[in-house]
C-alpha cells in the first residue's frame, strides 16, 4: 500500500466478481446506517493527512456497500483503502448515527485476508508477525538481541543514521521496545495475589504479550494497586494473548483460537472481574460476544466473559473511595488518550479522573487528542510512512504543553510517542497511569 494513495481511486467498476464471499462478510445492516453526512471526516487521521474521499470512514463505508453489492472486486486500489484504515475508531465517537464500524472494518478485513493474494514479500512479512507476536514464547526470543542492541539502535535513532534504511525498517528499529534481561528472564506477575486488608473483590489481570515482557512494570504496578485497593489479584499463568493483534488485522480465525483459549483459562479462574491495562487487549476482549455471536458453542461464555473485562482505570473507580493514600507528585503529566481505550471502550474520563486525584499532578490534554498516534497495532509496521506522520503530529502538540511525563495506556502508543518524540529530540519520560498511581501510593522518589 502506498502511504500516499493517488486521488480519485475508485473500486473496479462494472466487476461481476464480489470483492466478498463466505463468512464473516460486513453486515449490510450496519452500512445502511451511515447517512453520509460527512461528520467522522475531521477525526479520521487518513483523511487528515490526505484529503481523499475514499479515505475516509464515509468512503471506506461506501466502497464495503460496493463490495458486499459485487460492484467491486477485491483489486489492490480497493484492498489499499482498506489497509490505510488505523482501525482508530475516531469515527465511531465522531458519528451521530451510531454507525459501527468496529465490527464492519474487521470483517472486511478478515474477507481480504482470506480473498486476496499480497504481493509474497507482503505475505511473508505479515505471516511472520502473526506467527510471533501473540505467541510471548517466540515474542521472548525474537527480543532478546534488543537487550544488547537497543540501546545502540536508539543512539543510532537519535543520531539520523537509521534514514538511510528502508522505511519499514527503520520504523521497526524505532518503536522496537527495550526489554531488560529481568523482564525477560522473570516469570512476570505472582499467580496470586492477597489483597491487602479485607478482600473488596476477586479479579484476574490479563498479562500481555509485549506488555508482559517489555513493560513487565506496568503488570507488577497494576497487581500491587489493586491489591493495595483490596483486590485479590489472580494472574493464570496458562493465559495466552487476547487476539487483539490478529482480529484487528484480518485474522479472525486465529484471533477466536487465541480468545478460546483464554476464556476458557480465565473462566476456570472464577473471579468477578478480568482487569487489561492495555487498550487494544481490552477492547478486543470485550469484542468476544461479537466475535462469537454466530457460534453457538461460544456465543454466550463469549458474551459472559465480555461483561466482565475491564480496563483497570474503570475497575479502580467502580471500587469507589480509594483504601490507599496517595502521596504527593509534583508533575505536569500529559494524558494521551490511547484510540482503543477512549474510541472503541469510551474510557477517557476514569483515568484522568485517577491521575487528578494523586496531589501535586496537573493533568494536560494535548490538541488533537482525538487523532490517533499512529501506532494501531501493526499499522506502524506496515504502513510506516502516514504512521511516522501521525506520530510526529502527536508529538508536537504534547511538546507543545511541555509535559514532565507523559502517560498513556496503552504499550504500542507510548512505543511510537517516544520514537516520534526523538525524531523532534525530546526523550520524554513516558509511562502508563497505572505507574503513576503506583508510584504515588508507594510514596516513592522520583517518577
Ligand atoms: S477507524 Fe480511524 S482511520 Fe479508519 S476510517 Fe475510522 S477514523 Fe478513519
Ligand atoms: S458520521 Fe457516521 S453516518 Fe455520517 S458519514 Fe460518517 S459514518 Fe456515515
Amino acid at each position: 500500500m502506498s502511504s500516499n494513495p493517488e486521488p480519485n481511486r475508485t473500486p473496479a467498476a462494472g466487476s461481476r466478481i464480489p470483492a466478498f464471499s463466505g463468512p464473516d462478510q460486513p453486515e449490510m445492516a450496519l452500512i445502511d446506517a451511515c447517512v453520509h453526512c460527512g461528520f467522522c471526516l475531521p477525526t479520521c487521521p487518513t483523511y487528515v493527512l490526505w484529503n481523499e474521499e475514499m479515505d475516509t470512514p464515509r468512503g471506506r463505508v461506501y466502497l464495503m456497500k460496493a463490495g458486499l453489492e459485487g460492484r467491486a472486486a477485491m483489486t489492490p486500489t480497493f484492498v489499499s483503502h482498506f489497509d490505510a484504515c488505523l482501525g482508530c475508531m475516531a469515527c465511531m465517537t465522531a458519528c451521530p448515527s451510531g454507525v459501527q464500524y468496529g465490527p464492519l472494518i474487521e470483517r472486511t478485513r478478515a474477507q481480504i485476508e482470506r480473498h486476496y493474494e499480497r504481493p509474497p514479500g507482503e505475505r511473508l512479512f505479515r505471516s511472520l508477525l502473526f506467527a510471533i507476536l501473540p505467541y510471548p514464547a517466540r515474542l521472548r526470543l525474537a527480543m532478546a538481541p534488543l537487550v544488547l542492541l537497543g540501546p545502540i539502535l536508539r543512539a543510532l535513532d537519535r543520531s539520523g543514521a537509521l534514514n538511510l534504511l528502508p522505511h519499514r525498517l527503520r520504523s521497526m528499529i524505532a518503536v522496537a521496545p527495550q526489554p531488560s534481561v529481568a523482564s525477560l528472564l522473570s516469570g512476570g506477575v505472582p499467580e496470586h495475589t492477597a489483597a491487602t486488608g479485607p478482600s473488596r473483590l476477586k479479579v484476574a489481570v490479563l498479562t500481555g504479550c509485549v506488555q508482559r515482557l517489555a513493560f513487565a512494570g506496568v503488570n507488577k504496578a497494576t497487581v500491587d494497586v489493586l491489591a493495595a485497593e483490596g483486590c485479590t489479584v489472580e494472574a493464570p499463568s496458562a493465559q495466552g494473548c487476547c487476539g487483539a493483534l490478529p482480529l484487528h488485522a484480518g485474522n479472525i480465525d486465529q484471533a477466536r483460537e487465541l480468545a478460546r483459549h483464554n476464556i476458557d483459562v480465565f473462566e476456570r479462574a472464577r473471579v468477578d472481574r478480568i482487569v487489561v491495562n492495555a487498550a487494544g487487549c481490552g477492547s478486543s476482549m470485550k469484542e468476544y460476544g461479537e466475535l462469537f455471536h454466530d457460534d453457538p458453542a461460544w456465543a454466550d461464555r463469549a458474551r459472559a466473559f465480555s461483561a466482565n473485562v475491564r480496563d483497570v482505570s474503570e475497575l479502580l473507580m467502580e471500587l469507589g473511595e480509594p483504601r490507599a493514600p496517595r502521596h504527593p507528585i509534583k508533575a505536569r503529566v500529559v494524558y494521551h488518550d490511547a484510540c482503543h481505550l477512549a474510541h472503541a471502550q469510551g474510557v477517557r474520563a476514569e483515568p484522568r479522573a485517577l491521575l487528578a486525584a494523586i496531589p501535586g499532578i496537573e493533568v494536560l490534554t494535548p490538541a488533537e487528542s482525538e487523532i490517533c498516534c499512529g501506532s494501531a497495532g501493526i499499522y506502524n509496521l506496515v504502513e510506516p510512512e502516514p504512521a511516522e506522520q501521525l506520530g510526529e503530529r502527536k508529538a508536537r502538540h504534547i511538546a507543545a504543553l511541555k509535559p514532565d511525563v507523559i502517560a498513556a495506556a496503552n504499550p504500542g502508543c507510548i512505543l511510537q510517542i517516544a520514537a516520534a518524540g526523538r525524531r523532534l529530540g525530546h526523550d520524554w519520560k513516558i509511562v502508563h497511569p497505572i505507574e503513576l498511581i503506583d508510584h504515588s501510593i508507594k510514596g516513592a522518589e522520583g517518577i
